[in-house]
C-alpha cells in the first residue's frame, strides 16, 4: 500500500477524496490482515515474550507533528505493538475465562466506529436504543429469562453490578440519593463472589466493612443458613440489610450459589437480589442448563457478559432488571415532565437515564451480528463442546496419579493441581505458559494453589486442550 498523501489535512474539501481512498486501500489490507490472523492465531505465542517497559521504549516520546501514512502505522503495529499483545483470541488462551472476538462481531465493531453514533437518548440514536432492546430481548429468550426482565447494555459486569447495588440502595430508601444512607446499609455476598461486588459497594459509599462475605460450603456455594445468621445479626445491631448478590459461575471455581434459597431469604427480609452470572449465564442457552437460573424469576437483576462466553469482543455486558423504574429513580436527573412522552417503550428508550454513563456506543450491533450469524443451534453446539471437553479434561487429569481435580466442573473450567507444594504448582504453570503454546491461570483454594484451565474460545478444539495437558504432563515432576 503506498500512500500518496500521508496525513493530508482531511478537513479540507479537496483532500476528502484522497482521505477516503487512503482508507479504502488500508481498510482492505486490514481486513486481509484480520482474516490471516484468524487463520493463523496459533502461530503466535499466547503470552508475549516482552518485559515491562519494552513497548514504551520502542515508541517515540511525543506524537508526530506531521501525519504519517497507514503504511508506517501498520508496519509499527506489526513490529512493535503486536509482540506486546496477549492473544485473548488464541484457541489456547485458557486462562481466566476464555473468550472470543468472533468474525461477525469484529465487522460490527468496525461499522459501529464508522457510524460513531451515540445513544444518549432515543432521539440521539434510535438504532442504538431499539436494537439494544431487540438484541437483549433475543438473548433473554435464549437464556429462558422471564419476559419482565428489562435489558440494558453496560461496558462490564463490574459496572452492571454497581448499577444493581445502586438500585438496591434506592429500593431500600429512595431518599438515599439526596440525603445519603442512615442507618448503615449492609450487603451480603459469598466469600467466593467477584471483587466487583465489593468495589461497587465502595464506590457507592456503602463501606467495605458493611459488605458481609458469607461463608461457602465444600463446593464453594454460599451457605443460606449463614446468610440468615448474618442478616439477623445486623438487624439486631441496628443495621439495615438491603442487598444480596448471588453468583452463578464464580470466578474461581465456577460454583453456583443456591439462587432459589437466596430468593426466599431476599423476599423474607425485603432485599434486592442481584445475580452475577457474568461467565456462566451463557450456559442457560442450553435447555439442560436452564436450571442454573432457577430463582432468577424472583431476583431483581442479573448480569451476563457477552464478552465472556458469547463470542462477542470486549466490551459488552448485558444487565437485566425486573425493576427498571427503581434503576431510573436512582439515577434520573431529568424531571418527569421532560421524559419522552407516552408509549409503553418510553421508559425503555432513555438509557442514559438508567445509569451513570451519558454517552453510550453502539454495542448492540455486535451482539446482533453475532446472534444472527451463528444462530441459537450453533451457539448451543459450541457451548456443549466446551463443556464436554472440560469433563473430558477432568477425566484425563484424574487418570494421572500425580494430579488431582480440586473442584466440581459444572461448566467449562477445570480446577486441578499437581499433588505437590504451592511452589511446584506455580512453577509448573509458569513453565507451561513460557512455551508460548498455551496460557492457563491459577487460583487459591483452601490456601492451596490450583491450576485453572478454561475453555471458551470459538477456535479451540479438543486437540488444543490435549496439547495443554501434554505440556503439563511433560513439565510436571516425574514421580510422586
Ligand atoms: C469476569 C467476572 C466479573 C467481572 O467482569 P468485567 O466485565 O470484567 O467487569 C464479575 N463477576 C464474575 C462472576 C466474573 O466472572
Amino acid at each position: 500500500m503506498s500512500s500518496t498523501r500521508p496525513g493530508a489535512a482531511a478537513t479540507q474539501e479537496q483532500d476528502w477524496p484522497a482521505y477516503v481512498e487512503d482508507f479504502r486501500r488500508a481498510g482492505h489490507e486490514v481486513v486481509d490482515w484480520i482474516a490471516h490472523y484468524l487463520e493463523h492465531t496459533r502461530d503466535y505465542p499466547v503470552l508475549p515474550k516482552v518485559k515491562p517497559g519494552d513497548l514504551t521504549v520502542a515508541l517515540p516520546r511525543s506524537a508526530p507533528d506531521k501525519g504519517e501514512s497507514y503504511d508506517a502505522i501498520l508496519k509499527d503495529f506489526d513490529n512493535i505493538i503486536l509482540p506486546a499483545v496477549t492473544h485473548w483470541n488464541h484457541p489456547r488462551f485458557m486462562a481466566y475465562f476464555a473468550c472470543t472476538g468472533s468474525a461477525p462481531a469484529i465487522l460490527a465493531e468496525a461499522l459501529s466506529a464508522a457510524l460513531n453514533t451515540n445513544g444518549l437518548s432515543w432521539k440521539s440514536s434510535p438504532a442504538i436504543s431499539e436494537l439494544e432492546q431487540v438484541a437483549l430481548g433475543w438473548l433473554r429468550q435464549w437464556m429462558g429469562l422471564p419476559d419482565d426482565y428489562f435489558g440494558i447494555i453496560y461496558d462490564t459486569a463490574s459496572i452492571s453490578t454497581l448499577h444493581a447495588i445502586a438500585a438496591a440502595r434506592d429500593m431500600a430508601d429512595p431518599n438515599v440519593r439526596t440525603e445519603g444512607a442512615r442507618p448503615i446499609l449492609t450487603l451480603y455476598t459469598s466469600q467466593e463472589s467477584h471483587a466487583s461486588v465489593e468495589k461497587g459497594a465502595i464506590a457507592l459509599g456503602i463501606g467495605q466493612n458493611n459488605v458481609r462475605k458469607i461463608p461457602s460450603d465444600a463446593e464453594f456455594r454460599l451457605r443460606p443458613e449463614a446468610l440468615v445468621e448474618a442478616i439477623e445479626k445486623d438487624l439486631a445491631g441496628g443495621k439495615r440489610p438491603f442487598c444480596v448478590v448471588a453468583t452463578v459461575g464464580t470466578t474461581s471455581t465456577t460454583s453456583v450459589d443456591p439462587v432459589s434459597a437466596m430468593a426466599d431469604i431476599a423476599e423474607r427480609y425485603g432485599l434486592w437480589l442481584h445475580i452475577d452470572a457474568a461467565y456462566a449465564g451463557a450456559a442457560a442457552i442450553l435447555p439442560e442448563y436452564q436450571h442454573i437460573l432457577r430463582g432468577a424469576e424472583r431476583a431483581h437483576s442479573l448480569v451476563v457478559n457477552a464478552h465472556k462466553w458469547l463470542f462477542t469482543p470486549v466490551d459488552l455486558s448485558a444487565f437485566f432488571t425486573r425493576r427498571p423504574e427503581i434503576l431510573r429513580r436512582a439515577f434520573s436527573l431529568i424531571p418527569d415532565y421532560l421524559q419522552a412522552a407516552g408509549g409503553p417503550g418510553a421508559l425503555n428508550l432513555t438509557a442514559s437515564d438508567l445509569g451513570v454513563p451519558l454517552g453510550r456506543r453502539f454495542r448492540a450491533l455486535k451482539l446482533w451480528f453475532m446472534m444472527r450469524y451463528f444462530g441459537r443451534e450453533r451457539i448451543q453446539a459450541i457451548l456443549r463442546s466446551h463443556i464436554a471437553w472440560a469433563k473430558r479434561f477432568e477425566q484425563v487429569v484424574r487418570s494421572d496419579p500425580r494430579f488431582e481435580v480440586v473442584a466440581p466442573v459444572p461448566f467449562s473450567v477445570v480446577c486441578f493441581r499437581y499433588k505437590g507444594t504451592n511452589e511446584e504448582n506455580s512453577a509448573l504453570m509458569e513453565s507451561a505458559n513460557s512455551t508460548g503454546e498455551v496460557f492457563i491461570s491459577h487460583t487459591v483454594l483452601h490456601g492451596q494453589v490450583a491450576l485453572r484451565l478454561a475453555i471458551g474460545n470459538l477456535g479451540t478444539t479438543w486437540d488444543d486442550v490435549e496439547r495443554a495437558w501434554e505440556l503439563l504432563q511433560e513439565k510436571a515432576p516425574k514421580s510422586r
